[in-house]
């Protein structure tokens, strides 16, 4: 197992030799940040947060929080890619049986093999636990019929976690199952291209699966057993590679203002920015907002990897406030640092594109303050 430190400092070598020097043409071009994905799981990261007696990594997701937020500093795209690979192998990890270890886990922890969650659909949108895609039952395993949305990783991934509920009329609706899908896998038909308004190297393609079948051992975990996954480790782990992403984005906006206040000098009286007090003050705000929302996820998923009962609060409210700061923080950055950075292929610019999905993706900010006030209120969680 590469200790925290180790980890720590081969994503910022990773980050700052292939992902920075790549950022501006993945998000031009939209595209795939192949060159870092494939450096971190080439050093030993495919299998981050896999546990160590599957051969992974063994870490929590307090490392997930920092391995993104080092990368999201430089590429917000690698980033996120990467966490979705990391949340979909802590979701085929959590419980596999001995033919998914083999066929999914090895290849992971080894490098060769990426895998990314393929929940969202179009119908239920925002309400990602409850998928219309239906898994029926066949002589030969599975077969899946539906379409789904953002995928992120898109065609690049080696295999999909991907979430259906049973085929049958009487059905009950939320309790799905999630199966492991091969890429190219004969029925699936990828949609159009990415192309988002930030998160442009994300290749979060939709995705129609029509009778695609799977053997029965791809199914994960038991049968309509997915809510404990959607709250023991989907949510956990997608929070935090979501929040650690954002935090990233922060920091790089803070660094962009902090470098520009005493570089940018103005002629008319001699003196750079740095001099000037309503920016020393604006400065000193946009810190302690970063500083708390970095010690709110931070501690979060710290109390999650402690087991906590009352850790999943803690990140559900992490990501919503994260949410909420990046877009400040880069909004205000742009201000600060002026004209300059509101130009095509400025920092800021794309920090503010990227900064802008924070509250659009799963669980959503407003979804997520929702489920904390049912959560404080003694009531279900997913009443809706
Ligand atoms: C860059 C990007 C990457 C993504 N990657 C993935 C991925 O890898 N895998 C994946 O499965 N999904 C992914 N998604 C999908 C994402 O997680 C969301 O599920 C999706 O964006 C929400 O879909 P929608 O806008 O249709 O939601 P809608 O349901 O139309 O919601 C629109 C708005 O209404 C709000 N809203 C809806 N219902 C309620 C309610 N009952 N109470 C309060 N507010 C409500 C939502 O919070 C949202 O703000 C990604 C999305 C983006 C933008």
């Amino acid at each position: 197992m590469l200790s925290t430190n180790a980890v720590a400092d081969l994503t910022k070598n990773i980050a700052r030799e292939i992902a920075a020097p790549n950022a501006d043409q993945t998000d031009q071009n939209a595209a795939w940040p192949e060159a870092s994905i494939r450096t971190l799981l080439g050093e030993g990261l495919g299998g981050l947060v896999v546990p160590e007696r599957f051969g992974g990594q063994g870490h929590g997701t307090k490392m997930l929080t920092e391995v993104c937020e080092i990368l999201g500093s430089e590429c917000a795209s690698t980033a996120i890619c990467f966490g979705m690979h990391s949340v979909g192998a802590s979701v085929i990890a959590a419980n596999p049986t001995d033919s998914q270890q083999e066929q999914y886990l090895s290849p992971i922890v080894s490098g060769k093999h990426i895998t990314t969650l393929s929940l969202s659909e179009a119908g239920t949108g925002a309400h990602f636990y409850l998928p219309q895609t239906q898994l029926e039952v066949i002589d030969q395993g599975y077969s899946i019929n539906g379409t789904k949305t953002f995928v992120t990783n898109g065609e690049n991934a080696d295999s999909f976690v991907v979430s259906a509920v049973a085929s049958e009329p009487d059905a009950p609706m939320g309790q799905f199952s999630c199966v492991v899908v091969p890429n190219h896998s004969s029925g699936m038909e990828w949609g159009p291209p990415w192309q988002g308004m930030g998160m442009r190297g994300n290749s979060s393609r939709s995705l129609s699966l029509n009778n695609v079948v799977v053997p029965r051992h791809n199914l994960l975990g038991k049968e309509g057993d997915q809510i404990w996954y959607i709250f023991n480790v989907v949510c956990p782990y997608f929070l935090v590679a979501i929040a650690g992403t954002y935090l990233g984005i922060m920091n790089a906006a803070l660094e962009e203002v902090k470098a520009h206040l005493v570089k940018r000098h103005h002629t008319h009286v001699g003196l750079t920015l740095a001099q000037a007090p309503v920016l020393q003050h604006r400065l000193g705000e946009m810190w302690g907002k970063v500083e708390k929302t970095r010690r709110l996820v931070y501690h979060a998923a710290d109390s999650f990897d402690q087991g906590d009962s009352d850790a999943l609060i803690a990140l559900m409210s992490a990501k919503a406030e994260v949410a909420d700061a990046v877009v400040d923080i880069v909004n205000d950055a742009m201000t600060m640092v002026g004209g300059i950075s509101y130009r095509d292929g400025s920092r800021l610019h794309r920090n503010l594109r990227d900064a802008r999905a924070s509250h659009l993706m799963s669980p959503t900010t407003d979804i997520l303050r929702v489920w904390i006030g049912r959560a404080l209120l003694g009531q279900p969680l997913l009443a809706d």
